[in-house]
């Protein structure tokens, strides 16, 4: 396959061969499967004992458009995903509760799909849970302990042997030199534990190695073996993973298969919210769901966190929301004219042109490090071309088609044209209900959540009735009622027809 290169002409899907920065090479390298037909890929997935973060969303969000990119170029995938389903906070704040940690992760395992499903984000081909996998976790360590990378402390803890692994930091550059704050013996500060031994009451399980549980990182070395095999084409996650928790990954897996762990690794930056670190503290700290109460739709929070190429900084404000929903609405405007327009047959050159020129550039800037910005950049010129060109009647039948296919092209990994949005609005308003927080809930979204898509249409059908017997003013106090409830109604010479604001 011919590499993509900016400005190169003559690129379909078929032809497109992805390059993505590579932070082992330290450079812009081909994204091809090894193997020459499956793209293997692992994902570190969340840890589940809260809701998740924006920051989070972000991560998984960019990994979404590529997976959605590479599919779209006729790439098939085996992508497989962890749930830490068992660690330190898990087993503190279920024991707190005075249930087990499955009670305690299930609404948080619940939550977590919940929201990738409002934010569209695909589900990977294999979800891996950590305490569904203890006995791989455990025959890695009798590995690691038989090669001599792995040694067992007086108080039954397990730690990987940093000096037993001269590679150590080749992805992050770093040599873990950095001193872990730790109550178990080790025999060096830069070791990192592998089994934690369990302290009185504390969730453990029996095992080849005695009782305890697993760390984090070897989790993920486990299951991407399990899954993946050995070795595999891409290894990604958010920029804070990259040390020490990648770094571990590779030493407790390279140690025992002596092959290189993942060939391509993906880091996706954090965010900033309105210019600061996102904390609880700054008061500048949204989960997914404090952004669906407020009002947002959840198309405009995906596009708002997926506008920046994951490898810059996103500076997420409420005015870059805005914007974002500004964008869509132009886009789901411009999308229902096109499918409802009625177009002289025939086709025109300019037209059938910028749609050629608009896809070429969309397919070269995402090939490109997954340039999400400068992706939508073509798409919204052809939007305003075509706009003029429908305006003027000089658009056709044949741009139609055209104009269609290139948008299914850009909704394939934007997905926002499409109206999904009703239903994570809805979900978010019933959920801080039983939570008790209704009074996060934007007025607004109350008044819009309790109407129920019967209700609607019993007062349009009142409204047509008033309109017949000329009681003008009946019709327009339900438009106006309505109106203050989020819904907008246009009336088109098929009746009227309604959507959520
Ligand atoms: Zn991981």
């Amino acid at each position: 396959m011919a590499s993509v290169l900016p400005g190169k002409m003559s690129l379909s899907p078929a032809t497109t061969t992805m390059r993505l920065f590579n932070t082992l090479s330290g450079e812009v390298d081909d994204l091809v499967p090894s193997d020459g037909t499956e793209l293997r890929m692992y994902a570190c997935g969340p840890t589940v004992y809260d809701y998740g973060h924006i920051g989070n969303f972000r991560t998984f969000l960019e990994i979404d458009v590529l997976r959605r990119f590479l599919k779209l170029t006729g790439m098939r995938l085996r992508h497989v995903m962890n749930i830490t389903d068992v660690d330190d906070k898990i087993i503190r704040n279920s024991a707190a509760a005075g249930v087990t940690i499955g009670e305690y992760t299930a609404k948080y395992v619940h939550a977590f799909f919940e929201d990738l499903d409002a934010l569209r984000v695909e589900r990977p081909e294999v979800i891996a849970r950590a305490t569904e996998n203890i006995d791989r976790m455990v025959e890695l360590i009798q590995k690691l302990a038989a090669a001599g990378s792995a040694y067992r402390t007086e108080d039954g803890s397990w730690y990987f042997r940093i000096k037993s692994f001269p590679e150590y930091g080749k992805l992050s550059k770093k040599d873990g030199a950095r001193v872990d704050v730790d109550e178990y013996e080790k025999d060096s500060a830069r070791d990192f534990a592998l089994w934690k031994a369990p302290k009185p009451g504390e969730t453990s399980w029996e095992t080849a190695i005695g009782r305890g549980r697993p760390g984090w990182h070897i989790e993920c070395s486990a299951m991407s073996m399990e899954f993946l095999g050995s070795s595999f084409d891409l290894h990604a996650g958010g920029e804070d993973l990259m040390f020490p928790h990648h770094e571990n990954e590779i030493a407790q897996s390279e140690s025992v298969t002596h092959k290189l762990l993942a060939r391509h690794w993906m880091h996706v930056r954090f965010l900033l919210v309105d210019g600061k670190k996102m904390s609880k503290s700054e008061g500048n700290f949204f989960t997914l769901r404090d952004l669906l109460l407020k009002g947002y739709k959840a198309s405009a929070i995906r596009l708002a966190l997926i506008s920046v190429p994951y490898r810059h900084q996103l500076n997420f404000t409420f005015d870059g929301l805005i914007d974002a929903t500004a964008k869509i609405d132009r886009l789901r405007t411009f999308h229902d004219r096109l499918m409802k327009g009625a177009f002289p047959a025939g086709e025109s050159a300019a037209v059938q042109a910028a749609v050629k020129k608009a896809q070429e550039e969309y397919f070269a800037a995402l090939a490109n490090d997954l340039n999400t910005a400068l992706a939508l950049a073509p798409i919204f010129e052809l939007v305003r071309l075509a706009n003029t060109a429908m305006d003027q009647g000089k658009f056709h039948q044949d741009d139609r088609e055209a104009v269609k296919a290139l948008l299914a092209d850009f909704d394939a990994v934007f997905v926002v044209i499409e109206d999904h949005d009703a239903e994570p609005t809805r979900r978010a308003v019933e959920w801080a209900k039983a939570e008790g927080r209704e009074a996060d809930v934007a007025p607004e979204l109350r008044a819009q959540v309790s109407l129920t898509d019967e209700a609607i249409n019993a007062l349009l059908a009142e409204r047509d009735q008033a309109k017949k017997r000329r009681d003008f003013a009946r019709a327009d106090q339900i438009r106006k009622e309505l109106a203050e409830k989020g819904i907008l109604i246009e009336d088109s010479k098929d009746g009227a027809r309604w959507k959520r604001r």
